[in-house]
């Protein structure tokens, strides 16, 4: 995906996310060689497969799966459907992903994946030949110890749970219980665990209220804008409703709504349930585009694509901060003009990790073949990521930069003391 940000720029979202990791290394004075290492995947798998149609006919396809880095623990991060995907979709995407394990100290490392098709075009029986058949293609490249993929964008725990039989069915019989933890959000009944699904928006919830204790602010009084209302956006709209923020404006790939007075974030995601999407949500007004990022509200959190807030709509925002719940929503020279004006933006790497702590829960609990409570999965994961928090706000204090560049030096701090320990081999 090419972003034209002005008229003299053209970035790549991989470029994007690089110039980004530079940025902070260079702050942070990050020793050249990993430096070197960390520009770049370790590896990058591209794969084409051939899927039957529900009409008899045979579709190529084409799937990724890139593996970024591996120093902290397995490879691990989503796998997305989606038109757009392409390599450097998901180069930049397996990159973010490093950052975060190594921000929230899991013992992962960064992957990620994808298929470049819309799923909302194919049934079921077709979805399910899709993922078997990538995941028969990928063979060996995943694995519980090696790789670990998760849902993202227009996957689910369904895709999750074909991928883990596809992958048990491929192992041999003796071992074939041993290999849950090949995926994570799987269902529950499948070896997921309790508080996967919303991890990532219980995640936001955590990362806004660790912002509202350091600016005193009360996360009750605030108004809120959502982009996209899949799992992550329905997610913070319910979970910032039940702790009192209003839900002002959403917008997703159908159009957007409005209720100045605040919509129900419940009977929303019932409406997306059964229409597909929130416009006509009897509950709110449709409005445009321009509406919805013109919102009169405190706080915009975009829950949908990369890129989405640019240099065209930065200025019509009226949010005080922007919760990256999305990977890269906020490309560099629209956060550069948002933080000059006062804004805040809390970063996708820690705003964004529930999903990926939790994915580490499921994994131990595959390990361990012991279900942890809803209470323990939330009380842990609101501890990690209030640790990430502090810190990333220590290390802002620290080296007087951004939100976004103090979250890299976390992480990338982390993995720089733990390749001076074991060496770069041979
Ligand atoms: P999802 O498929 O469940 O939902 C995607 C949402 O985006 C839908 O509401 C869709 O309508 C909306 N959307 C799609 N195209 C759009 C467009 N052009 N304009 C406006 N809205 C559009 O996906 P998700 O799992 O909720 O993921 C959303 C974002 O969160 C992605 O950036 C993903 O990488 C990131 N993320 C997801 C997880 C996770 O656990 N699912 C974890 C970390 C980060």
């Amino acid at each position: 995906m090419t972003l034209v940000d002005s008229p003299e720029k053209q970035v790549s979202l991989h470029e994007q996310a690089v110039r980004q990791f530079h940025e902070a290394a260079e702050i942070m004075d990050l020793n050249p060689d990993y430096r070197a290492i960390l520009a770049h995947p370790k590896n990058e798998v591209i794969v084409n497969f051939p899927v039957r149609m529900d009409t008899g006919e045979y579709r190529s396809f084409r799937g990724y799966r890139i593996q970024h880095n591996n120093l902290l623990g397995p490879y691990k991060g989503g796998i997305r459907f989606s038109p757009h995907v392409d390599l450097d979709e998901v180069k930049a995407l397996a990159t973010w992903m490093t950052w975060k394990s190594a921000l929230c100290d899991v013992p992962f490392g960064g992957g990620k994946g994808g298929i470049a098709f819309d799923p909302r075009e194919h049934s079921q029986s077709e979805l399910e030949r899709i993922v078997r058949r990538f995941t028969h293609a990928l063979g060996s490249n995943i694995g519980p110890d090696h790789d670990i993929p998760a849902p993202d964008l227009g996957s689910n725990a369904q895709t999750m749970v074909w991928m883990m039989d596809t992958y048990a069915n491929s192992t041999a019989a003796a071992n074939r219980q041993s290999v849950k933890g090949v995926v994570t959000g799987k269902p529950i009944e499948s070896g997921g665990s309790l508080g996967r699904e919303k991890a990532t928006g219980q995640g936001v919830l955590f990362s806004l209220q660790h912002w509202c204790d350091e600016t005193n602010t009360d996360f009750s009084g605030l108004r809120v804008a959502i982009q996209g209302y899949g799992n992550v956006g329905s997610n913070v709209g319910r979970l910032f409703e039940v702790y009192g923020a209003t839900i002002v404006s959403v917008a997703d790939h159908t159009g957007a709504v409005i209720a100045p007075d605040g919509l129900s974030a419940f009977e929303l995601a019932d409406h997306v349930a059964e229409t597909g999407g929130v416009v006509d949500f009897a509950g709110a007004t449709n409005c445009s585009a321009d509406d919805f990022w013109s919102a009169d509200v405190d706080v915009l959190v975009p829950g949908a694509l990369e890129n989405q807030i640019t240099l065209a709509n930065v200025d019509q925002i009226q949010a005080r901060v922007i919760v990256e719940a999305a990977n890269g929503p906020t490309t560099p020279a629209a956060e550069e003009q948002f933080l000059a004006g006062g804004g805040e933006v809390l970063p996708d790497i820690l705003v964004n990790a529930g999903g990926v702590v939790v994915s580490y829960f499921e994994w131990l609990q595959n390990k361990s073949a012991q279900p942890w409570t809803l209470d323990v999965v939330d009380n842990k994961l609101r501890d990690v990521l209030l640790g990430a928090a502090d810190r990333t706000v220590v290390a802002k204090g620290n080296h007087g930069c951004s939100r976004r560049n103090a979250a890299y030096i976390v992480a990338l701090e982390k993995l720089e003391r733990v390749y001076d320990q074991r060496g770069i081999f041979p």
